[in-house]
């Protein structure tokens, strides 16, 4: 399933060219631009478009939103069992969040800020913040909540378990 709303917008501009030339390559993280849809340098790799030869360089939306700081979700992981089992959460938060920029390569960990008792992960796009903190209650049970303030584009996810 692709994020067609977030790939569609404008993709002259995506494309970094007036004329929409494709494809491109991300010079940061290695995504593709072609057919009008973004797919990850992972998704890539696994040989799914062998044939693709990107010769446009360009900096897609994901990391212009990385460089400029542009947070579309914010996930709180806090509690006891968080704390102890700080590692694996970790792990597991990577996993996560490569399988769905598998799908959605504009999703993306852009930062991890570690504090006492907690640990606040920053993500480009809502989405994944939200995907975050559902696959962690399944995964982990705990209680993952979002709030979408004020009809704000970021989202504010916390999970807790003790
Ligand atoms: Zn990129």
């Amino acid at each position: 399933m692709r994020m067609n709303k977030i790939s569609a917008s404008q993709p002259a501009e995506k494309a970094g060219q007036a004329g929409a030339a494709e494809p491109v390559v991300c010079r940061s993280c290695g995504a593709v631009y072609a057919n009008g849809d973004w797919t990850s340098a992972r998704k890539l790799r696994a040989g799914r478009h062998p044939r693709w030869q990107p010769a446009i360089m360009v900096t897609c939306p994901a990391c212009k939103k990385i460089e400029k700081g542009a947070v579309g979700g914010y996930v709180t992981i806090s509690g006891i069992f968080a704390t102890v089992h700080g590692d694996e959460i970790d792990r597991f938060v990577e996993n996560e969040a490569e399988r769905i920029a598998e799908d959605d390569p504009l999703s993306r960990i852009m930062r991890r800020i570690e504090s006492t008792g907690h640990l606040q992960i920053e993500t480009s796009t809502q989405h994944l913040a939200r995907c975050l903190g559902t696959a962690l209650a399944k995964a982990f049970d705990g209680e993952a909540h979002c709030d979408l303030t004020d009809g704000s584009k970021v989202a504010h996810v916390t999970w807790h378990r003790d």
